[in-house]
């Protein structure tokens, strides 16, 4: 045997399931198609929101605060600019179901919060504008996660605590056998006990009986460049969600002093195999995306001044796919373009079923074979 554990994909996820299982004393090998850190994963861009009243629905919110709690602990002790406490606004119509299951997630963990009527956002917001009947709830518990330095320092840790990680090592296929997993690679065939598969977008061409559940939605992401930045700064603009129309749009504040990103949320159209990811936008869709946003806000300028274009795998129920496959096989993919946040949470579940311990939380939800039920 190679190792206990074979994780394929050290995005942040594997990178997290790798360190809980060498600290649990399980030799661990993770291997990663890409170098260690790449920008080609869903992870990269330099933020992902973190929320913790969720309209994606309340049951999530124990998981939410256990994964704040993991993150502000991971970034207390690294001094790594890892969460950046802004608090997150959800603004909506008074009647949007998003804003109502937002308010019962506040509800249900009594997290810290206000809500705001329009003329309360008006004027606490002003860089907010067009707003007629929106209303607004300010979680203070929200706020950004920095990607990039959190994966470097669960990567740094997971090698501190003993997993061997291994970058440019694309798995090409997995093969189960009574007594162990064997795992395909150019240089040839590692065995296991147990193998998770964390590979993002890329999962279905490892696990094929996964593809009828999930497609791969391009997101992209914009950044602008305001005349006075200062209004932008995560003291007065808080990172939002923006629910106006049709439109639904996310920012962050500066989080470098200069640019501020605002974006739509995803509505890219699918694509077939990640090959097929367009990495850059079309001047129209610049041109079109900067307009709107510029309308909503008018200290962004009507013109974007960075952008990327990435992509996550989504379930056709939005949820995660997060278990046993098979007797050696664990997987964890569909974040559905929200899993970010979740990371320390979803790293322990798959540590803990690759190594058949219960985990901490109910993941029934996340079921591999809840599709086929
Ligand atoms: C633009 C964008 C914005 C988002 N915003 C938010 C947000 O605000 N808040 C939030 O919580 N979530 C957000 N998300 C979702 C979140 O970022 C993703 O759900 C999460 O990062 C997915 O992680 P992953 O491990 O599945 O995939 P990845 O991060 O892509 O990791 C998979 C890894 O596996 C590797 N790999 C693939 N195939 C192989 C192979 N054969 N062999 C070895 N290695 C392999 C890849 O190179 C990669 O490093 C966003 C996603 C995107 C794309």
């Amino acid at each position: 045997m190679d190792a206990d554990v074979i994780i394929i994909g050290l995005g942040a996820a594997g990178s997290y399931a790798a360190w809980n299982l060498a600290c649990n004393g399980a030799s661990v090998l993770g291997l990663e198609a890409q170098t260690l850190i790449h920008d080609d994963g869903a992870y990269s861009g330099e933020s992902r929101l973190f929320r913790a009243a969720y309209h994606e629905g309340s049951h999530y919110v124990p998981l939410l605060l256990a994964a704040r709690h993991a993150w502000l602990e991971l970034a207390e002790e690294s001094r790594a600019p890892i969460f950046q406490s802004t608090g997150v606004l959800s603004i909506g119509s008074p009647d949007d179901p998003r804003l109502e299951q937002v308010r019962r997630s506040l509800a249900q963990a009594d997290i810290p919060h206000a809500a705001l009527s329009t003329a309360e956002l008006r004027s606490r917001y002003p860089q907010h504008e067009q707003l007629t009947d929106e209303i607004a709830v300010l979680d203070e518990l929200g706020g950004a996660l920095r990607p990039e330095s959190a994966v470097t320092e669960i990567q740094r840790r997971a090698s501190a605590a003993g997993a061997e990680l291994r970058g440019s090592t694309p798995v090409l296929s997995i093969e189960e056998t009574a007594g162990s997993v064997h795992v395909t690679t150019a240089e040839g065939t590692l065995s296991a006990k147990q193998v998770i598969v964390s590979a993002g977008i890329w999962t279905p061409r490892l696990l094929p009986a996964l593809s009828p559940h999930l497609t791969i939605k391009p997101i992209a992401l914009t950044w602008f460049a305001p005349e006075n930045p200062q209004d932008f700064a995560p003291e007065v603009f808080p990172a939002f969600i923006r629910d106006h129309g049709n439109v639904h749009i996310f920012g962050v504040p500066t989080l470098d002093g200069s640019l501020v990103k605002a974006g739509y949320d995803a509505k890219w159209g699918d694509i077939d195999a990640p090959e097929q990811l367009d990495r850059r936008l079309s001047v129209a869709e610049r041109a079109k995306i900067s307009h709107d946003i510029h309308a909503l806000i008018p200290g962004l300028p009507d013109a974007i001044a960075k952008h990327s274009v990435h992509a996550d795998l989504f379930t056709f129920d939005k949820t995660p796919i997060i278990g046993r496959l098979s007797d050696r096989i664990t997987v964890g993919t569909g974040y559905s373009g929200h899993g970010f946040k979740f990371t320390p949470v979803f790293g322990d579940i798959l540590a803990d079923t690759a190594l058949g311990r219960t985990p901490e939380f109910d993941t029934s939800p996340f079921a591999p074979h809840r599709f086929s039920a």
